[in-house]
């Protein structure tokens, strides 16, 4: 059994806990000095040494570490996680009985009851993400819950919990049963996703994503003219294409985007030539845009939350309304600018305040035709709404 440390909480957190609170943060516990190794096992206690929760220690950006039961009997260990991952896949039943889509998440940390860790499936494959250290302790016990759970192909895992915030375990991402093939070919709402299980910090697409992509294809490609932006491997403008998109011009700094793109459209059917993937700085591409006087009648925002190149620092809570205005000269009228984010350090109302003060700033109406936020399969705790980070708007330009 792993060592299980008391901490005492402070008396202002005891009630968030109390009430289902699930992540543990720095300035909630007295003292962390007793906790020296990630994965320890704590018990939450208020001051008068009453038990409130179990969890464990394991630092995030997020945080310190996550509860994992209310239950104090409740021991952490190959039964707990079978319980936790058989309730999940009861909730993705309708994802496992759609053939049309083949790619979902499975287990969504805090929503799914064990923080730092997801679990996401393609094609019978199952990729195991963790977190920190701490959730990375309880490997041995996850990996047999989860087989003695599904019946798969073969499991893989990434580590996203290196000091630098860089992927340093790039050496192999398998773990057991049969490796997939290099691309493998999933399936999503009928479309085609060619995706790389061992090959680096990410597969090749965003799953959060499904139901903005699934909306440009059916209610907005049609006839259009689209401009892709931060477009990674081009997954936005694969869907329009699909929809019947005039064309689409993907625009993406990084080298890679080129063929990563072009594999996406060639596995789809679509003809790569029809379209444009352009290299580069997208605050470069708007500033030639405008000189070419070139405008689109829809344009996908999808920037990363933080992110430096040569030239620009662009931080989503800082930079948006600059990227937004940048994006508003160079749709049509009457066109659609489709503005997500996955910055958790704002919300949806702060989003759409962003959204205003960009259109006020050019004396420009708007108005916003739908919002999206975390699909289903990507299930949030009730009591940690800012789980629920993805935020995307579809926003008309009237004038
Ligand atoms: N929209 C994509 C995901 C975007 S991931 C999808 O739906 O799959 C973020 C991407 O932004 C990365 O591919 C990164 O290379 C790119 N990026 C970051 N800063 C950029 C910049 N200044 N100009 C162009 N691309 C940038």
């Amino acid at each position: 059994m792993m060592q299980e440390i008391n901490l005492t909480v402070k008396p202002g957190y005891v009630k968030a806990y109390q009430k289902g609170y699930p992540l543990i943060s720095k300035e909630s516990v007295v003292d962390w000095t007793k906790v020296k190794d990630e994965g320890t096992v704590i018990l939450l206690l208020d001051n008068r040494k009453n038990f409130i929760a179990k969890g464990y220690y394991g630092k995030q950006n997020k945080g310190y570490g996550w509860v994992l039961t209310f239950k104090k009997d409740e021991q952490i260990n190959v039964p707990y996680f079978i319980g936790k991952i058989t309730s999940a896949i009861k909730y993705r039943k309708d994802f496992y009985n759609d053939e049309s889509t083949t790619a979902f998440r499975v287990f969504n940390g805090e929503g799914d009851g064990v923080g730092g860790l997801t679990i996401d499936y393609f094609d019978g494959y199952y990729l195991l993400t963790w977190y920190s250290m701490g959730i990375y302790r309880f490997r041995e016990d996850i990996l047999e819950a989860l087989k003695r759970s599904v019946e798969y192909k073969g499991i893989y895992q990434k580590k996203r919990f290196d000091t630098k915030g860089q992927y340093l375990d790039e050496a192999d991402d398998f773990i057991c049963g049969e490796r997939a093939e290099e691309p493998l070919i999933v399936k999503e709402n009928g479309a085609n996703f060619a995706i790389y299980l061992d090959d680096g910090a990410m597969v090749g697409v965003f799953l959060d994503q499904r139901e903005v992509r699934r909306t440009i294809q059916d209610k907005y490609a049609k006839g259009k003219t689209v401009l892709n932006t931060f477009s990674y491997t081009g997954a936005f403008s694969v869907f329009a294409a699909l929809g019947g998109a005039t064309k689409t011009t993907s625009v993406d700094l990084a080298n890679r985007s080129r063929s990563k793109t072009e594999e996406q459209f060639f596995t789809n059917g679509i003809d790569v030539e029809a379209q444009d993937i352009i290299v580069e700085d997208v605050f470069n591409y708007f500033k030639y845009a405008v000189r070419k006087k070139l405008s689109f009648d829809l344009v996908v925002l999808d920037p990363p939350s933080f992110a430096r190149s040569k030239k620009h620092t662009f931080s989503a809570g800082k930079d948006y309304v600059k990227l937004l205005k940048e994006a508003i000269q160079i749709t049509n009228k009457g066109g659609v600018i489709v503005a997500s984010t996955n910055a958790s350090s704002f919300d949806m109302k702060k989003f759409k305040d962003f959204i205003a003060k960009a259109f006020k700033e050019l004396n420009s109406k708007y108005s916003i035709e739908e919002t999206f936020s975390l699909p289903k399969d990507f299930r949030v705790n009730e009591r940690f709404r800012e789980g629920n980070y993805l935020k995307v708007v579809f926003i008309r330009k009237l004038s």
